[in-house]
């Protein structure tokens, strides 16, 4: 069984209490890593205060190379790492899955790398120059989830690597492996200690949230953790990202023209088997075509190969744990015995693995789980509605604003309503797409912060205000 080290102060340490990791398509052992205890967190931690200050003060050229060089090293591994997240995730190797992970890692990396903050000047006359400047933050913790294991980590890690902090992550324990892996190539180009990477529960997670000697915590996952997480920096004052959980409404517009925007809309709702934080989650459609609607969109969905992510006739894999599909599968019984119409999907299949069916549900309402809580897996609920305005007070309804759509043949009036939508980012006949200059974090429940673009640069940084008289 191959076993992969975790990073810590330039050096891969392979011993430990190991873990094994589980393919969710068969329940077989993937790998193997140590996993880290409070001491070896500390030692991460020094590492990474003490790589900190020559890590900044290196020409920022260089370290523009440096992260270029990581673009490279995720590209040449492209098909390594690819086929890592399908086998301790599950994403299928086709479609919007791993390949997509992995390469949007390589993309993010290059973006990032080549983003800077402008000094701004707000003063500069006889009297005196105010200059207002960006420093690194210093130490970034950064806690990871199992969903994009790989490219969240490279979300969180290149910004912090761009300003000139340094990181110590944590990933998620059923799916460690590629951000591991993923760390150990990273530290291959760069100087000792400025990237660490320990394997652990979420014990450890906890005590980063506290830990005296990092500056800020990034952090993607549920909101309930999350917000013990932010509970956790409030001694140390600790700067903070959070982008957590969403539950993202979807409406269409009367008279929606279905057949072009099946696929988009497939994409959207499934997407990694819908464990995806801004996967659109509650699709709501006008009373007048809801049959027609949910009929098509049940018989496309219907069609979508569905099996091990590494056959590539397959589109969608395994959810990625058992606790996660019994949250799916526990959320469509209690909207089938609450009246709802399962079109297609709905029973968990025996045999090995984690898998669930692509589920459409229909005559959902809003009582039932599958609409007022994250599914967070491949089941979507249809809900009817009377009037748009109708349609947006319910989609704003919940405490959770990350994403949200409207679908419609006049793009103009759909793009009217959409921003009407409280939530992070709003789309247009389409949900979920990302782009790494475009800011995306949560309102509400769904987060603090925002990642991408210099904005999310940003957030790795403290302001220092430079008041020089003449
Ligand atoms: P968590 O939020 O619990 O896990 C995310 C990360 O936080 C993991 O690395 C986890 O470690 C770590 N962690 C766990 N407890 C603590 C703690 N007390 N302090 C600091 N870090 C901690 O997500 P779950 O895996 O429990 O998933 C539950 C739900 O979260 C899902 O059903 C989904 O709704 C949502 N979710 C949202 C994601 C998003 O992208 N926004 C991603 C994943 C899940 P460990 O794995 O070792 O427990």
């Amino acid at each position: 069984m191959k076993t992969y080290p975790l990073t810590v102060d330039g050096q891969l340490i392979m011993t430990g209490n190991m873990l094994e990791v589980r393919n969710p398509a068969d329940e077989s052992v993937v790998g193997q890593c140590p996993t880290a205890d409070l001491a070896l967190l500390d030692r991460a931690v020094a590492a990474a205060r003490k790589a900190q200050p020559a890590w900044a003060a290196l020409p920022d050229d260089q370290r523009v190379a440096k992260l270029m060089e990581i673009g490279d090293l995720i590209e040449k591994h492209h098909a390594e790492l690819a086929e890592l997240v399908t086998r301790e995730q599950g994403k299928a190797q086709s479609g919007m899955g791993a390949n997509l992970e992995a390469g949007g890692a390589a993309a993010w990396a290059r973006v990032t790398a080549s983003l800077s903050i402008p000094v701004e000047t707000v003063q500069d006359d006889a009297a005196g120059r105010i200059t207002i400047e960006r420093r690194p933050v210093g130490v970034v913790g950064s806690i990871t989830p199992w969903n994009w294991p790989m490219m969240i980590a490279t979300w969180h890690v290149m910004p912090a690597l761009r300003v000139g902090c340094t990181v110590v992550n944590k990933p998620a324990s059923c799916t460690p492996l590629s951000t591991l892996r993923l760390y150990e190539l990273m530290n291959s180009v760069l100087p000792p200690g400025v990237v660490n990477c320990i394997a652990g529960s979420g014990v450890i997670g906890d005590r980063m949230s506290r830990h005296p000697g990092i500056n800020k915590i990034v952090f993607t996952g549920s909101t309930s953790t999350g917000k013990s997480v932010l509970a956790g920096t409030v001694e140390t004052l600790k700067r903070v990202t959070l982008e957590l959980g969403g539950n993202d409404a979807g409406i269409m517009l009367p008279g929606t023209k279905i057949e072009p925007l099946l696929e988009k809309l497939f994409w959207g709702c499934f997407i990694n088997g819908g464990q995806t934080c801004a996967a659109l989650k509650r699709l709501y459609v006008h009373e007048s075509q809801y049959e027609e609607v949910a009929t098509k969109f049940a018989d496309y969905v219907s069609r979508i190969p569905v099996g091990d992510g590494m056959d590539p006739k397959n589109l969608i894999g395994p959810v990625t744990n058992a606790a996660q599909r019994e949250v799916v599968s526990a959320f469509v019984e209690d909207a089938r015995k609450k009246g709802a119409r399962i079109l297609t999907g709905g029973k968990t299949p025996s045999g090995p693995g984690y898998f669930y069916p692509l589920t459409v549900v229909a005559d959902c309402t809003d009582d039932m789980l599958l609409v007022k809580e994250e599914q967070f897996g491949p089941a979507i609920p249809i809900i009817k509605y009377k009037t748009v305005e109708e349609a947006i007070a319910r989609a704003n309804a919940l405490d959770v604003g990350l994403g949200g759509s409207v679908w419609g043949n006049d793009i103009a009036e759909a793009t009217r309503y959409a921003v009407r939508l409280e939530c992070g980012t709003t789309w247009v006949n389409q949900h979920g797409g990302l782009h790494p200059m475009a800011c995306f974090g949560g309102v509400k429940g769904s987060g603090l912060g925002t990642e991408f673009n210099v904005e999310g640069l940003k957030e790795y940084t403290t302001i220092q205000t430079v008041n020089v008289a003449k």
